[in-house]
């Protein structure tokens, strides 16, 4: 091992730079050349490299986005982009790699690793928190933390006129940040694509709220909800005479959680698993993920982690009904 890449790939989080910054500043300290690649597999398969130093990833610990930039690439899920891309990597010395991404970023790699005899070691990186073999993702914590302030604004203009808010969040087909936002942001209801939801449920739930209350309520809704998120259940709402006297108001935060400044906990995290992924690689490792598994850092094998599902926790789906 003498010369390692570094890329980010797929949806970009918060924290994906302060990874970056660990895994480059771990492998220089073992004396290791370090890549840069740029746009995710698309740069690889492009041979879009940088030479990387301590310099090059000074000052980015606390910015949002990537440095490396990301994509995705229809090119790379054929075996010849993966083929040129390997080309690219052999022409440049590159034995080993640090993917940082989500599922799909997982599985890419593992492919051209075997396919091509390069050592891969994956970072989880998604606001989604949705990968197997890690509490949480980097990102996740900072884009639950911008959700939960928006939430927060919302509840008071909410509160001011009585109203009824469906706030729809990210998280691609889980409801990780919706949970956590639910609860954090004493939402009065949550809907989530892991809960099977009946519409005629939901709106006896909400017309009980604001009858006996009188008062706001915010229903979070997580992106992937099977209702089709919050638009279209506020259009099934509206449909409904008994909601006449109801003003309905629905906001959609969309990507403004995947950006800003990563919280404490991001920075953290993403140092520790960055400085991990370039440790596994030293040990031999390949074909793995790095987590934090009780506040442990854990080896998973990629093959275990993709297209399996991480179970959201249904302690704290009853914890928002018992709250509200
Ligand atoms: P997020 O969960 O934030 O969207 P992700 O890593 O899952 O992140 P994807 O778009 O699924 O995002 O994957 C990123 C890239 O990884 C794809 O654009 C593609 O280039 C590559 N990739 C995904 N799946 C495969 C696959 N089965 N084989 C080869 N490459 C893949």
């Amino acid at each position: 091992l003498s010369r390692i890449g570094v890329l980010t790939s797929g949806g970009d989080a918060p924290g994906m730079n302060a990874c970056i910054r660990a895994a480059v500043r771990r492998a220089l300290a073992e004396g290791l050349e370090v890549v840069g690649i740029r746009r995710g597999y698309a740069g690889m398969i492009d041979g879009d490299f940088v030479e990387m130093d301590r310099l090059s990833v000074s000052n980015i610990l606390q910015q949002g986005g990537t440095i490396l930039k990301s994509a995705r690439s229809k090119a790379f899920r054929t075996k010849e982009g993966r083929e040129r891309a390997a080309e690219h990597l052999k022409a440049h010395g590159v034995d080993a790699l640090v993917v940082i991404g989500g599922d799909g970023t997982l599985e890419g790699a593992t492919r051209l690793g075997e396919e091509h005899n390069i050592a891969v070691v994956g970072c989880p990186g998604t606001i989604d928190n949705d990968l197997f073999g890690t509490d949480e993702t980097i990102g996740f914590d900072s884009a639950l933390n911008t959700a939960l302030e928006s939430i927060d604004k919302i509840r008071d203009t909410a509160d001011a006129h009585d109203r009824l808010f469906l706030i729809e969040v990210m998280g691609r087909d889980t409801g990780f940040i919706a949970l956590s936002c639910g609860i954090g942001g004493g939402a009065e209801l949550v809907l989530i694509p892991e809960m099977l939801t009946d519409m005629g449920a939901i709106k006896e739930r909400i017309l009980s709220l604001m009858s006996s209350q009188s008062r706001s309520s915010i229903v979070v809704v997580a992106e992937g909800d099977e209702l089709g998120g919050a638009q279209k259940i506020a259009e099934a709402l509206r449909e409904e005479s008994a909601f006449d006297d109801i003003d309905t108001r629905v906001t959609v935060l969309g990507h403004v959680q995947r950006g800003g400044s990563p919280t404490a906990r991001d920075r953290v995290l993403a140092s520790r698993l960055g400085n991990a992924a370039v440790e596994a690689l030293l040990e031999g490792h390949s074909g793995v993920m790095v987590g934090i598994v009780n506040n442990d850092v854990k080896l998973t094998p990629i093959r275990n982690v993709w297209g399996r599902k991480k179970e959201v926790d249904y302690d704290l789906l009853q914890l928002t009904a018992l709250l509200s």
